[in-house]
């Protein structure tokens, strides 16, 4: 199913992009919860975290090296949130996998 973000990647769509390789891109969340606030989004349509295929995981890999690379980057190594919403039921809104990277700020805990 084609997104939002599958027109950010074709560049359809403006967005604020920090980061893109041949798998991955990463642009500024349009709704920020927080100073830093970034999408990671491997190009590939996935619906979900659920959805990624077992020839797919290396995309994981792949984005938590782009997060740690941006985190560094960003002056938020120190604390930062790497999460992906999977589902309606947690939340999710857009269908096509994505990880945010948010902080810049003390961060609520979640546990
Ligand atoms: P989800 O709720 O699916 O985990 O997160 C979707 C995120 O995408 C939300 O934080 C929302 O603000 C962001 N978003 C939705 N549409 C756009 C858009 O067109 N551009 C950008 N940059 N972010 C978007």
């Amino acid at each position: 199913m084609t997104t939002v973000f599958s027109k950010i990647i074709r560049r359809e769509l403006p967005a604020e992009i920090l980061f893109e390789n041949d798998h991955l891109i990463a642009f500024k969340d349009i709704n920020p919860v927080a100073p830093v606030h970034l999408l990671l989004v491997p190009k590939k349509e996935i619906r979900d975290l659920q959805s990624l295929a077992p020839e797919d995981l290396y995309l994981v890999g792949e984005l938590i090296a782009a997060a740690q690379q941006l985190a560094e980057q960003l002056g938020i190594s120190n604390g930062y949130r790497l999460l992906t919403n999977n589902g309606a039921a947690a939340g999710q809104a857009v269908f096509h996998l994505h990880f945010h990277l948010i902080g810049g700020a003390p961060l609520a805990p979640i546990g």
